[in-house]
């Protein structure tokens, strides 16, 4: 309803802007826009933009703040516009003057506050942003988009406690419950207790993770990776167990803890021979073709391999399961540059696997690319 006054409050604007420039057009002995006293701050600013001279447009904006309180729904959407075409200082100079007058309405006070924290978020300054994210809730504890950006920051910090606090203040206000996330957040605070040494205090939080949600994944790779370390080799089995039941499409992720102990052969092949798990074999190949291509050759034997698809044809071929020189070089540079995963959510694909979505910031979205869409182009050129 906003966005339609605002709409309408422009084109409103436009329009006497337009009639009154004819006007002044017809007349030659006027002098310009710029100095004519008839012209009210706000159609300047207007002119002022549509000729790109943004700063003295600002200029006038401002003498609109002070002069007509009605004028703050084009002064926010200007706000907005400089913002989105990565102008930051002039959107935050906008926002803050509308901050700095007296007669600032509350429900002003704060949608000018949200969009100065949007502007710090956009522009890097993150404190600043969330400082200006808690002034909105302050005033309304409630804010959804308020709390859903603070989690943001809070997660692109890694600030893992902070994070879910946040996201139990949006599940009580949404009247749901994200167990996935809340276990990707317990799972990262396993890594960095990971990272920290301390193994008991990861242990526990990675085990909280999987009692949230089994579906998870960072959080098997992390038991996996800390009985591995610990050397608790009877649990690596019933993580695969585990993983084969609830996130089968992780498994493949196992492969360079699994080969880091010379003890996990029959294990994996074991686990190949039960579910053809595809993912799973050419990443077992790649990682033994790091050290030895005449290995990974007799493991591909072993394996009974046969690619289903061009993707997996020429990841063979990238480790130099070819006799072809030519295409194998080809296949090497399209493997070195090759998008991997891809998230069910936007779509958007990534090289190395993330567990939250670099685009939409989902967690766990983000799945093995299986399809051949494009391909063709690269051997056929
Ligand atoms: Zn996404």
């Amino acid at each position: 309803m906003t966005t339609l006054l605002l709409v309408l409050l422009l084109a409103a604007l436009i329009l006497a802007w337009v009639l009154f420039w004819r006007q002044w057009q017809q007349d030659d002995a006027e002098p310009s826009i710029e100095h004519d006293e008839r012209v009210s701050p706000l159609l300047r600013g207007i002119n002022y933009l549509l000729v790109d001279k943004p700063d003295l447009a600002l200029q006038e904006m401002v003498q609109v703040a002070k002069l007509r309180s009605e004028a703050a729904d084009v002064y926010m959407a200007l706000g907005e516009m400089f913002r989105s075409h990565g102008e930051i200082g002039r959107a935050v100079r906008i926002h803050q003057n509308i901050l700095a007058r007296p007669d600032v309405s509350s429900e002003l006070y704060l949608q000018a506050h949200f969009a100065l924290a949007k502007d710090f978020q956009t522009g890097g300054l993150l404190d600043r942003a969330l400082r200006h994210y808690q002034k909105v809730l302050d005033v309304k504890s409630g804010h959804l988009n308020a709390l859903k950006a603070s989690l943001r920051i809070r997660e692109q910090s890694s600030e893992w406690l902070k994070a879910e606090a946040l996201l139990s203040r949006i599940e009580q206000l949404q009247g749901d419950q994200n167990a996935l996330h809340r276990a990707y957040l317990w799972g990262a605070l396993a890594e960095d207790a990971i990272q920290k040494k301390q193994f008991d205090v990861a242990q526990e939080y990675a085990e909280k993770s999987l009692a949230l949600s089994v579906n998870c994944g960072h959080a098997y790779i992390l038991l996996m990776s800390l009985a591995l370390q610990s050397g608790k080799y009877d649990n690596v089995k019933n993580i695969l167990l585990a993983m084969q039941q609830d996130a089968p499409i992780y498994v493949h992720l196992l492969i360079p803890l699994l080969l880091k102990e010379d003890i996990f052969y029959d294990t994996i092949m074991d686990y190949w021979h039960r579910q053809q798990d595809h993912e799973l074999a050419l990443a077992w190949m790649e990682e033994v073709a790091k050290q030895d291509r005449d290995e990974a050759i007799t493991l591909k034997e072993n394996l009974s391999f046969m690619p289903l698809s061009l993707r997996n044809s020429l990841r063979l071929a990238a480790i130099g399961m070819n006799d072809d020189a030519v295409f194998v070089l080809q296949a090497k540079q399209w493997r070195a540059s090759m998008k991997h995963y891809c998230c069910a959510q936007c779509g958007v694909q990534t090289v190395d696997m993330r567990w939250q979505c670099p685009q939409c910031h989902q967690w766990g979205s983000m799945c093995p690319i299986l399809e051949d869409d494009g391909l063709s182009r690269i051997i056929h050129k």
